[in-house]
């Protein structure tokens, strides 16, 4: 029987798939990298969210074959000692798209609204103050630049052409022919940026996207531009931003995701009036758990029961595995 450790919480749903299908499963609890050492010495698979699973963890795992990410990114795993051993690394592919779309579109409509100082207005009993808002305005017709048009970034695309906005994005990635998406828009970062009213981030943290939001590109934003970072932290420069916020360089920001997490008590940006912060649950709907639970159970059981069957778009390392 193969046993699969679930450094979770997860759904249950996908523990039950797995328990029906005859694997042993069993979850962990507590996360120290001690701890996580003695427990994954047998295991033949892994099911993780955002614990950190580095070199000197993986190379105690001595039957590990496949890692199944609850979730896209993978920047919490030694991906190139997988490579090395040959361990499949596994994604949830489309899970989460429609769940951190709608978390986008929430801080675009929220930020652009001011929702919060209107509803602060309502409850201070200073309802007569309701024509005082200047940075109030619609999301109709107005330039949303995103970065990184993967899966998210197209599903963000998606619902803001609903909006009847113009869609503009960077990702030196992708061709035409990667998406299906009309009206939208491949241009230069530099004309992104200087153009947009509303700009998303979708894209992996990385060497090159580290910092790519800094003081220099605060500079060129409009005024009135609302920046939103669901991705990673660290892709934004939190410095730069904080800067770019009490010098009204841009009208607001909204950030699922910090540079570190959780971030510091007392973090600078907590004291900011135009920011909207959230604890990085942009997938964390009761739909998308259960999704992401559900996929990444499927990757282990066709893994190791039916490799044909396997949804190859959700390996990271098909060729270190010959897949
Ligand atoms: P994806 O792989 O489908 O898309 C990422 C896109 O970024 C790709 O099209 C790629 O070509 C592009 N890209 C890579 N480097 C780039 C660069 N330097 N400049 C511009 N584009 C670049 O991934 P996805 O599923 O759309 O996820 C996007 C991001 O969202 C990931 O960083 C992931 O970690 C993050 N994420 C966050 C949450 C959350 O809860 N907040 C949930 C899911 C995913």
């Amino acid at each position: 029987m193969k046993k699969i450790a679930v450094i979770g919480p997860i759904h249950k749903d996908g523990i039950r798939f797995l328990e029906n299908n005859k694997f042993h499963v069993f979850e962990i609890i507590d996360l120290s990298k001690d701890n996580l050492i003695k427990e994954l010495k047998e295991v033949d698979g892994i099911i993780v969210r955002t614990s950190k699973l580095t070199k000197d963890i993986l190379q105690e795992c001595s039957k590990l074959k496949i890692i199944a990410r609850h979730g896209v990114g993978y920047d919490n795993i030694d991906s190139n000692y997988l490579d090395q051993r040959k361990i499949a690394l596994a994604l949830t592919g489309d899970s989460n798209s429609v769940s951190v779309a709608e978390h986008v579109l929430t801080m675009f409509l929220y930020l652009s609204k001011n929702i919060y100082q209107a509803d602060k207005l309502v409850k201070e009993g200073n309802f007569q103050l309701r024509e005082s808002f200047s940075n109030f305005f619609e999301l109709y017709n107005k330039n949303v630049f995103i970065l990184g048009f993967g899966r998210i970034g197209q599903a963000v695309a998606k619902r803001c052409l609903g909006f009847e906005s113009k869609v503009f994005f960077y990702d030196p990635y992708i061709n035409n022919n990667s998406f299906n998406l009309d009206n939208c828009k491949k241009i230069d970062f530099e004309e992104g940026i200087s153009l947009a009213d509303f700009i998303t981030i979708h894209m992996p943290l990385t060497s090159e996207t580290t910092n790519m939001i800094d003081k220099n590109q605060f500079l060129k934003m409009k005024k009135n531009c609302i920046l939103v970072n669901t991705a990673r932290g660290g892709i934004i420069n939190e410095n730069d931003l904080q800067w770019a916020l009490q010098n009204n360089e841009i009208l607001g920001a909204g950030l699922d995701v910090f540079l570190e997490e959780p971030p510091i008590k007392n973090h600078p940006l907590f004291k900011m009036k135009n920011i909207l912060l959230t604890p990085h649950n942009a997938a964390l709907t009761i739909e998308c758990r259960k999704r992401m639970s559900i996929e990444c159970a499927e990757n282990i059981y066709y893994y190791f029961k039916n490799k044909p069957k396997l949804n190859k778009k959700n390996i990271v390392n098909k060729k270190a595995i010959n897949l």
